[in-house]
């Protein structure tokens, strides 16, 4: 099922270069809002920035793709010099395909890291990669995402209850 989270990570920090490594993800796609930062947020944790680090060091290459404004998210990835999709229409694969040219991998090597099963999980599926599910930073502030938000506990349960464990 395309909205069943495939695993679930307590936050991106909790996502090891070396396991990324162990399963031959060489590219991150990431989302901004309650992945990265709080959502709206241009604060920049030092817990995320060192992950960051660690990821690059590993050789694993990122770029941001977000469905909000070049005006929330340029700011941001230019903070965390990295290059960046804005407006991207998850859960349309379109951001997707532009990252994954420009990343220059094949999708088996790359992932989603985001925290919305109906935008990040869906688009992944649809794209045919996988997703690296975070659970959200923090509070959702627009309308839309908390309407979504409100169609998502079905899809997590039938991930634990399935065995699924939440990686922190
Ligand atoms: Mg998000």
């Amino acid at each position: 099922m395309l909205l069943t989270p495939e695993i679930v990570f307590k936050n991106v920090e909790a996502i090891a270069p070396a396991w990324l490594q162990s399963q031959g993800i060489t590219a991150l796609v990431l989302d901004v809002d309650n992945t990265l930062t709080g959502d709206g947020s241009q604060v920049l944790d030092a817990t995320v920035r060192q992950w960051l680090d660690a990821v690059h060091a590993a050789g694993i290459s990122t770029t941001i793709v977000s469905n909000n404004t070049p005006r929330r998210v340029a700011p941001f990835a230019e903070k965390i010099g990295l290059a960046w999709v804005a407006m991207a229409c998850k859960p349309l694969p379109v951001g997707l395909f532009v990252a994954r040219r420009r990343l220059g991998v094949r999708r088996r090597q790359m992932a989603v890291v985001g925290d919305q099963l109906f935008t990040d999980r869906l688009a992944a599926g649809l794209f045919g990669v996988r997703c690296l599910f975070v659970l959200q930073r923090g509070p959702d502030k627009s309308k839309g995402v908390k309407l979504k938000r409100k169609f998502e506990p079905p899809f997590v349960q039938k991930y634990y209850q399935k065995g699924g464990v939440l990686h922190e």
